[in-house]
């Protein structure tokens, strides 16, 4: 079922079977880049480590992977047919 959000207009979200993005914790330094850059709020800092905390608002944009230093994180993007939409097409 869709999901929308206030502070996100024109953009609604089909919720994916799976997370597709995922972080490799031993290459992962905690440097929190990826939490800084990421406009969905989708990770957290547990132990020193970075932690998927809900791909819920994922917007596929890729910036986490692209700035992850030590090439820690691994971007897919969902299965077909969920994930981000706009409203725009
Ligand atoms: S950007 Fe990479 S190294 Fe830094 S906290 Fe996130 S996953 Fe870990
Ligand atoms: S792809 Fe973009 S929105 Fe999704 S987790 Fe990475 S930085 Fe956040």
């Amino acid at each position: 079922m869709e999901k929308k959000y206030k502070e996100f207009p024109g953009v609604h979200w089909v919720p994916a079977p799976e997370d597709f993005i995922s972080i490799e914790k031993d290459l992962c330094n905690g440097c929190a880049a990826c939490l800084k850059v990421c406009l969905a709020n989708c990770f957290e800092l547990k132990n020193g480590k970075a932690k998927i905390k809900s791909l819920e608002k994922c917007m596929e944009c890729s910036s986490c992977w692209y700035i992850c230093p030590t090439e820690a994180i691994n971007f897919t993007y969902p299965a077909g047919g969920t994930g981000f939409k706009t409203n725009f097409g």
